[in-house]
């Protein structure tokens, strides 16, 4: 058995290629649901989705996200409906009481699907209105994941972190202004950014750029690890892809459950980042705004409780713990499968393999 950890980008391109070297069935992907949101009533799953279609080959992969050749009908119907009647695009958060009322798994990340901030194509839009409709007739995330993926000829075992709501909310830096004349925390029109943010409002509308003071995860403190993501990472060995080790593997870890699951488990992780260059996304500033070096090092620093690194070629970084390398850019399935190979390599330093 092997267990991984996913975000939305690194792990579903090492699954990829991982199967000749992972067998899928005996495979389960732990799925961060920080980044969920509900919009316009459906609960939207990024990065699970993301291993969902990727492992069902339906993915979109140019944009690494939806479904590939899907229309975009609905969404562009939503955008004109609210243009001609000068409603703005949002994001359109429900009023605060809305936020804790209704469906529990949807709190604290609850948009209008006015203008629909995140573009959702019609195919990908079943898939969150079945998903939706489960869960309203009863039944866990877990279960609705894994029906999902059914429907999907999935392979793999794909299940959600928890069945309850945890929320990735990125708080902004607008209190800790540096300098009077020179507002960071202003978008283009000059009009500051809310002092608070989900995760998809600060990544989809602002593309990263507001600055960041810290990273909550609303919820993670009462929230139970699902019962199939603990199993499965108590059995190990647990394989981290690259991934945000902030807003990807931090929701999962802040989990008191999973992260002692983690801790006494063989944990091996890829870095995503060459030394201080990262290969995609707002991993670096996001790691810097909590306190963690930029780098492999931070990395490492973040993941305390994994037991082996793999590492780019070009990366000299002298870490603590056992390292191997291999060229980490992964374009395709061979480089995945490359990346998966090293990964073997690396439990096999720590006797697992
Ligand atoms: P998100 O959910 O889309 O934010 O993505 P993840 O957390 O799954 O992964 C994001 C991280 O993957 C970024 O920090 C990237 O640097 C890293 N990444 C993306 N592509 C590659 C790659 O080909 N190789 C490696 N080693 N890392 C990658």
């Amino acid at each position: 058995m092997v267990t991984f950890l996913s975000g939305g980008t690194g792990t579903p391109k090492l699954l990829a290629g991982a199967q000749s070297v992972f067998d899928p069935a005996e495979t389960t992907v732990v799925g961060n649901t920080g980044d969920d949101v509900e919009l316009g009533g459906l609960l939207v799953c990024p990065d699970i989705d993301t291993v969902l279609f990727e492992q069902g080959d339906v993915l979109d992969r140019e944009r690494w996200w939806g479904i590939a050749d899907d229309t975009t009908e609905t969404h562009g119907e939503l955008r004109d409906l609210a243009e001609s009647v000068g409603l703005e695009p949002g994001p359109r958060y429900l009023p605060e009481a809305a936020q804790t009322e209704g469906r529990d798994i949807a709190r604290w990340r609850r948009f209008s699907g006015i203008a629909e901030f995140m573009e959702i194509g019609d195919r990908d839009r079943a898939i969150h209105l079945t998903r939706t409709s489960l869960l309203d007739e009863g039944r866990s995330l877990t279960e609705v994941t894994r029906l999902l993926a059914a429907a999907l000829d999935v392979p793999v075992d794909v299940v959600p972190m928890s069945d309850d709501p945890v929320a990735s909310i990125v708080h902004t830096a607008a209190s800790k202004k540096e300098d009077e004349d020179e507002d960071e925390n202003e978008d283009e029109t000059g009009a500051d950014y809310p002092d608070e943010m989900h995760f998809q409002e600060f990544w989809v509308a602002h593309r990263a750029d507001p600055a960041v003071e810290r990273v909550e995860f609303r919820g993670a403190d009462s929230a139970e690890p699902s019962p199939a993501a603990l199993g499965a990472i108590e059995e190990g060995p647990v394989v981290v892809g690259p991934s945000n080790p902030v807003t990807s593997i931090g929701p999962i870890a802040a989990i008191d459950g999973l992260r002692e699951a983690l801790e006494s488990a063989t944990v091996v992780a890829v870095s995503p980042f060459v030394e201080d260059e990262v290969f995609s996304g707002p991993a670096a500033k996001l790691m810097e705004a909590v306190g963690y070096e930029p780098s492999t090092r931070g990395v490492a620093t973040a993941y305390d409780f994994a037991d082996a690194f793999v590492l780019d070629d070009a990366d000299g970084t002298d870490l603590d713990r056992p390292v191997v390398r291999t060229d980490t850019r992964m374009d395709d399935e061979a480089d995945a499968e490359r990346v998966a190979e090293a990964v073997v390599d690396a439990l096999d330093a720590r006797g697992v393999a």
